[in-house]
C-alpha cells in the first residue's frame, strides 16, 4: 500500500493517474498537484468518472523548493512522481532530497533559457541521493523510457552483442489542425529545431536540425519519412551501453508541419530570448505556445496510431543478426480509455509502471547501495515489459533482413 504525489495535470500526468487509479493495489492513495487547482480537479473528475477512485488534488508551483517540500511533508508519499515540465526537474529532486522521498520522471531537466538536453545536471545528484538512501528513476516515460528498456530487452534476450541501435519514433496521427504540437508545444518545438546529433565510434556527430531524412514504412502506419534528431536517451544509452558504436534517433514529420515550422524559425516565432513587446519582456515560443492549440485539447479529433520502437543490428550465436522491437498505439482508443490522446498515453503509463516498480521494490538499487540516480536501461527490463502487455502498451518483435540503412 503505497502514497503517491504527482505533480503535473498535463496529457502526461492526467494519462498516469488514470492508470494508477485503476491499480489501487498498488497506488493507495493518489495525489495530484499542479501550477493551477483547476487542472488537478478536471483530472480527478475524470479519474472518478471512469475509475470510481477519488483521488486528492493540490496546488504546488514546482519551482518554489520550499513550496514542494511542503507539500510532500503534509502527504508524505513514498514516491514523487514528477510529470511536470523539464524546467522543474532539479527543483522537485531538490526537495525530495530534503524529504528524503523517492523521485521519478520522464524528460530530463532543461534550463528555460538554452534548449540543452542532458543527463549532466541530474546525475550530478547521484551522491547526495545515496547519502540520503533514497532513488531517482529517470526516463520513465516512452523515449525516453520504453525505448531504453526495448534495448535493455534486446540486450538481454535477442542479441549477445549490439552493435548499432535506431529508435524510430512514427507518430501517424491525424488531428485535423493546420499546425498543433502532441505535447507541450514549448518543448516540443525546442527539441525538434536543436542540431540533429548522434552517436558514432566514441563521438557525437552534430548536423544542422532536419537535414538527414529517410523513408521507412510502419507497421499499420504506412510509409513516412523520418528525420536524424537528436534525443536524451542517446546519451544515457551511450553511457551504459558502451559496446553500442553507432546510436541514433530519427522521428517523423509531414511536409505540412515543416513548412508552418520553417515559417515561425524564419520570423522568430521559436526564439527563447526575451524580446521587447508593448514595454513588456515576453519570450516569442512561449506567446507560440499562448496561441497553439492546447495538445490535451487534440485529443478528440485525433485519428490513427503511433508506432515506436529499437531497431538493433548486432550478433546472435555469432551471426550478424537485426532485430526490431516497437509499439503501436492507436489514438482513438488511448482517448476512448483516458481521455487522452496516444503520445500523452505512451507517456503516462509507463511513468505509472516505473513508479509501480519502485514501489513495489522490484526495480531498486543494487545490492549494497542505499539509493542513487539511475536511468530505466540500468534494471532488468523483464517486469516491465510484462506490465507493458498488461497495461495497455503491448509490444512485438520482429527479425528484419538488413540493419537500417543510412
Ligand atoms: P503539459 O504541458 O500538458 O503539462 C505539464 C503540466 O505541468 C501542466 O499541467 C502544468 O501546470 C504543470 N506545470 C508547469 N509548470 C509547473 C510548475 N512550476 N509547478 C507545478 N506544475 C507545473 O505537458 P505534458 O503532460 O505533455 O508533458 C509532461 C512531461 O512529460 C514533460 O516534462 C514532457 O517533456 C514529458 N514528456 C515525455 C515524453 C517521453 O516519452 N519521455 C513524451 C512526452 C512528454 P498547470 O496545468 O497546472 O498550469
Amino acid at each position: 500500500m503505497s502514497k503517491v504525489l504527482v505533480i503535473g495535470a498535463g496529457g502526461v500526468g492526467s494519462v498516469a493517474v488514470h492508470k494508477m487509479a485503476m491499480n489501487p493495489d498498488i497506488f493507495s492513495h493518489v495525489t495530484l498537484a499542479s501550477r493551477r487547482l483547476v487542472s488537478c480537479e478536471k483530472v480527478a473528475e475524470s479519474v472518478l468518472a471512469r475509475t470510481g477512485v477519488t483521488i486528492d488534488v493540490a496546488q504546488v508551483d514546482a519551482d518554489n523548493v520550499a513550496e514542494t517540500i511542503a507539500l510532500i511533508e503534509k502527504v508524505q508519499p513514498k514516491l514523487v512522481v514528477n510529470l511536470a515540465l523539464p524546467y522543474q526537474d532539479l527543483a522537485i529532486m531538490d526537495a525530495c532530497l530534503a524529504t528524503k522521498t523517492d523521485y521519478l520522471d520522464t524528460a530530463n531537466y532543461e534550463p528555460r533559457d538554452t534548449p540543452k538536453f542532458e543527463y549532466s545536471w541530474q546525475w550530478a545528484y547521484q551522491e547526495r541521493f545515496k547519502e540520503a538512501g533514497i532513488m531517482a528513476l529517470l526516463g520513465s516515460g516512452f523515449d525516453p523510457g520504453v525505448t531504453s528498456v526495448f534495448a535493455s530487452y534486446i540486450k538481454k534476450h535477442l542479441l549477445d552483442t549490439i552493435d548499432t541501435l535506431d529508435i524510430l519514433d512514427c507518430n501517424g496521427g491525424d488531428h485535423g489542425q493546420h499546425f498543433a504540437t502532441n505535447f507541450n508545444p514549448e518543448i516540443n518545438i525546442r527539441e525538434v529545431t536543436a542540431p540533429s546529433r548522434h552517436w558514432a565510434n566514441g563521438e557525437w556527430v552534430e548536423g544542422p536540425a532536419l537535414s538527414h531524412k529517410q523513408t521507412f514504412d510502419f507497421d499499420q502506419v504506412g510509409e513516412k519519412n523520418m528525420y536524424l534528431m537528436y534525443h536524451e536517451e542517446l546519451e544515457s544509452l551511450a553511457k551504459f551501453y558502451p559496446e553500442i558504436k553507432r546510436i541514433r534517433f530519427w522521428m517523423t514529420f509531414g511536409d505540412a508541419y515543416l513548412k508552418h515550422l520553417e515559417v515561425l524559425q524564419n520570423v522568430g516565432m521559436t526564439r527563447i530570448d526575451p524580446v521587447i513587446y508593448n514595454g513588456q519582456e515576453i519570450i516569442p515560443l512561449q506567446f507560440l505556445k499562448a496561441v497553439l492549440p492546447e495538445p490535451s485539447s487534440l485529443g478528440s479529433t485525433t485519428k490513427g496510431k503511433t508506432n515506436i520502437g529499437d531497431i538493433a543490428t548486432g550478433q546472435k550465436d555469432g551471426q550478424e543478426k537485426t532485430v526490431y522491437v516497437y509499439q503501436i498505439c492507436d489514438h482513438e482508443e488511448a482517448y476512448a480509455e483516458t481521455g487522452n490522446q496516444a503520445v500523452s498515453y505512451t507517456t503516462g503509463v509507463p511513468a505509472m509502471i516505473g513508479a509501480a516498480l519502485m514501489l513495489t521494490g522490484a526495480w531498486k538499487a543494487p545490492e549494497g547501495e542505499n539509493g542513487g540516480v539511475f536511468n530505466i536501461e540500468q534494471f532488468d527490463p523483464d517486469p516491465f515489459m510484462d506490465m507493458l502487455n498488461k497495461h495497455g502498451l503491448p509490444w512485438q518483435v520482429k527479425e528484419l533482413d538488413a540493419p537500417l540503412a543510412f
